[in-house]
Parts: C-alpha cells; structure tokens; sequence
C-alpha cells in the first residue's frame, strides 16, 4: 500500500496568510503545508481521507487519477471544504462513495445542499454516495477491511480509520482504552502533534510522543502541523528515531 501525504498543516495551512512568523516565511518546501489529507493507494484501488480546502491542489500535484471513495475523519472545514472539486472525478466515474459518520453526513447536507439536492439538482454538481461508518463495524473498501477508530477533538467525535498495519490518526486529543487495542501492532501510525504548547482540542508534541511509546508502532508519522512547531529540519533532529514529522508530497509504501 502506497499511502502519500497531500497535506500535512493545521487548520490555517502554512503559510498563514499575511504572516511575517520566520516558519512561514521559510524556503524549506517541507516547511510549506496544505491542509491535511492522504491519499492511500494499492493495485487499482485508491481513496482519499479528508477532503479539505486544498483538495484541488493536492488532487493536480499527486496526480491522482481516481477516487474510489472519501473517508471522512469529521466535519470540521480543513478537512471538508474541498468537497465541491470532486467533480472532475465525478464526471469521469459517476457517484463518488463517501465514508462517515452520520452527524459528518448532516453536516454536509446543510453546507453543500446542492450536492444532496433530489428535485431538480443542478446538472454537473458532485454527486456522492454516503455510506455510514459506525463505530465498532468494519467496513471494506476495495479488497481491504478499514477499522473505524473513536478518538476525541476536545468535545467532538472523531474517527480515524485502520487499513490493515496502517493507522491514520488526525485531531485527536484523547483516546479510550478500547480504541487503542485496536491500534496494536502497528508498521505505520500517523498521528496529530499541533506545536510544543498544549492545545484544547489537539496533542501537543509531547502528547503525541507519548501516544506513540504506548503504541509502539514501527514507524511514527506527525502531521496536522502548525508553524508554531518550528522549522521542519529542526523539529525532526529532535524526535526518536522512529519519529518522523511528515510533509507535503512525502510518499512511503507499506
Ligand atoms: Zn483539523
């Protein structure tokens, strides 16, 4: 399984518009973040989880050239606004399956009702196909078995999703005993680390590396990154050496 990073920046992106913070204003290309999102593909099967505002972007860079389905990790918008460009697959493929928890489903009903219109909907807006994930029912995509995971955004519910020894883990800032179990033996986990200060909602650095020595996966992958962690080169000299702060275009296989 190929699985590519197409965004790995907390809500704002970096850069943040209009900031004169040095990370922002850093020439390092890994330094340079689009709002999260991954792109996981084997055989002739690939999906995408989050759909965030960069989704076009990412879409023409990977060149990407299908979509079998969107799982969607929560509502929030850097990980949904980029819903409306799923039409050139749409026109090419028909229906696009969308993966996600039916209160992520309501949300998107009020925010993009045209795309969930029945009477006279526009010709050429996206059309979807909702499947509801459930926490506690696996559900297959392609040949594969993706695991449901319930992780807490601060006050919300969040799912990230297991696809055989690759877990991805975004916003999360706690976690039940129960859904770490699902998490064991691991060959990759990418998991939020937001800065070094603690955060309402997210892991900090140190909450992240934590997380991490309990799972003990091979390799570790952070993301969903602001430029409040600092400089790309400088962050990773300091993490262990299964630790790795993920970037934009970075691919590993699995
Ligand atoms: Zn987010």
């Amino acid at each position: 399984m190929k699985v590519y990073f197409l965004g790995t920046g907390t809500s704002q992106g970096i850069p943040v518009i209009g900031s004169s913070h040095p990370v922002c204003k850093s020439n390092d290309p890994r330094d340079k973040r689009l709002r999260v999102s991954v792109w996981i593909s084997w055989e002739n099967h690939s999906f995408v989880i989050d759909c965030g505002p960069d989704f076009r972007q990412q879409m023409l860079v990977s060149e990407c050239p299908k979509i079998d389905g969107i799982l969607f990790t929560h509502e929030h918008s850097d990980h949904t606004a980029g819903l409306d460009d799923i039409r050139p697959f749409n026109f090419r493929q028909g229906n696009i399956p969308i993966y996600l928890h039916k209160r992520v489903l309501e949300s998107l009903k009020r925010r993009f009702d045209y795309v969930f219109e029945t009477v006279d909907k526009y010709p050429g807006a996206p059309s979807v196909e909702p499947i509801e994930v459930v926490n506690g029912q696996n559900f297959s995509i392609g040949d594969k078995i993706a695991i449901p995971i319930n992780v807490m955004h601060g006050g919300l519910q969040v799912f990230g999703y297991r696809i055989d020894n690759f877990a991805y883990l975004t916003d999360v800032k706690t976690i039940e005993q129960s859904e770490i179990e699902k998490l064991k033996g691991l060959k990759v986990l990418v998991v939020n680390a937001l800065r070094e200060e603690p955060h309402h909602s997210h892991f900090n650095l140190e909450e992240a590396l934590d997380f991490i020595k309990i799972l003990q996966p091979e390799k570790a992958y952070l993301t969903h990154i602001s430029h409040r962690m600092g400089f790309h080169e400088e962050v990773q000299k300091q993490l262990p050496e299964n630790v790795f702060l993920a970037y934009d275009n970075l691919q590993i296989t699995i």
